[in-house]
Formats: C-alpha cells, sequence, structure tokens
C-alpha cells in the first residue's frame, strides 16, 4: 500500500496542527493515533481543536474522527 506523510493545517489560521502517515488513496476521515508523528492540537470537550476555536475532529479512543473541511493537507 502506498504510504505518505501529511501535514494537516487549520483552514482558518494555517497553523500546523496534526503529522500524519497515511495508507492508501481517499480523504482523511479518521486519523489513528498510533500513525501521529506531531500533534499541535488541541482536546477540548470531546473536541480536536485548533488553537484559533476551528473544530477540527472528534476525539476516540484510538483514532480522531475528521472534519475533512476544517482542514488542509499537504
Ligand atoms: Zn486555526
Amino acid at each position: 500500500m502506498r504510504r505518505k506523510n501529511y501535514d494537516v493545517r487549520c483552514i482558518e489560521c494555517g497553523e500546523l496542527l496534526l503529522r500524519y502517515v497515511k495508507y492508501g488513496k481517499g480523504n482523511l476521515v479518521n486519523c489513528y493515533k498510533d500513525r501521529i508523528i506531531e500533534d499541535n492540537s488541541v482536546k477540548k470537550d470531546g473536541d480536536v481543536r485548533c488553537e484559533c476555536g476551528n473544530v477540527i475532529g472528534i476525539d476516540r479512543p484510538h483514532r480522531i474522527k475528521m472534519k475533512s473541511h476544517a482542514v488542509d493537507l499537504e
């Protein structure tokens, strides 16, 4: 399977929130926590946010369920 590193940035302010290793094609629906290389996001009340307040996903036990419209992938 194809393996690629992504920088996940806040679409509102451009802050680098996650560095993530993704396998295969398709949209980023889930970020599995054991594949997150760097995490600058804020976890609060079950949400995963940027410091600017933009909610980028929902915090689950082993993954972040992403709101794909809230982030920019590079
Ligand atoms: Zn932001």
